[in-house]
């Protein structure tokens, strides 16, 4: 990422960075490294930022299509063992009883009425994986049925994704300028 490269272009840092591959200064603490390079707390701390930001956008893309395979997979329907016949397809029809209690009639069984003897039946996919599935379409918001014809920009899934990309961009770039600037 070219951020990552500017950031650490900086002077300060860069001289940082070789203190800390030096023998010379194994025994220091981190801190006292970067005091010794000009680098204050606030800016180690904005360093460890940027670097874990840059890492975790990267972990966020990177896993993404996996996220997006699997949140398909979960809104899907799947075929469960049917609950009221336990999978077996028919259910057992209890004999007629007489006043005294006696079966008059024989025990049958009967095909199950819940899943017409197949012994599954289906179950509806997870409900907020289908949301977040039918929004990355473009289907569920109402603004992207009126922009259904347009360009594929306009989709607020898409636009969604890359506003919080952006906003992820100007963090970083404040944390920049913020290092830029001598710490008082
Ligand atoms: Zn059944």
């Amino acid at each position: 990422m070219g951020e990552v490269a500017q950031f650490l272009d900086q002077p300060k840092i860069q001289k940082f960075m070789r203190a800390l591959a030096r023998p010379k200064y194994q025994k220091w603490s981190i801190t006292r490294i970067a005091e010794r390079s000009g680098l204050s707390a606030m800016d180690l701390l904005s360093l460890w930022r940027q670097a874990n930001l840059s890492k975790t956008v990267m972990t966020f893309i990177e896993g993404g299509p996996k996220v997006a395979e699997e949140t398909v997979a979960d809104a899907m329907s799947t075929l469960i063992c049917c609950p009221r016949c336990d999978g077996f397809g028919d259910i057992k029809q209890p004999a007629e009883l007489n006043d005294k209690g006696e079966a008059v009639s024989e025990t049958l069984r009967k095909t199950c009425p819940t899943c017409n003897g197949t012994g599954s039946v289906r179950k509806a996919g997870d409900p907020e994986s289908r949301k977040v599935v039918f929004k990355a379409i473009g289907i569920l918001d109402s603004k992207a049925a009126v922009n259904i014809n347009n360009t594929v920009n306009n989709f607020p899934g898409v636009a969604s994704v890359l506003d919080e990309i952006e906003s992820m961009r100007k963090e970083r770039k404040t944390a920049l300028t913020l290092d830029a600037k001598p710490v008082p």
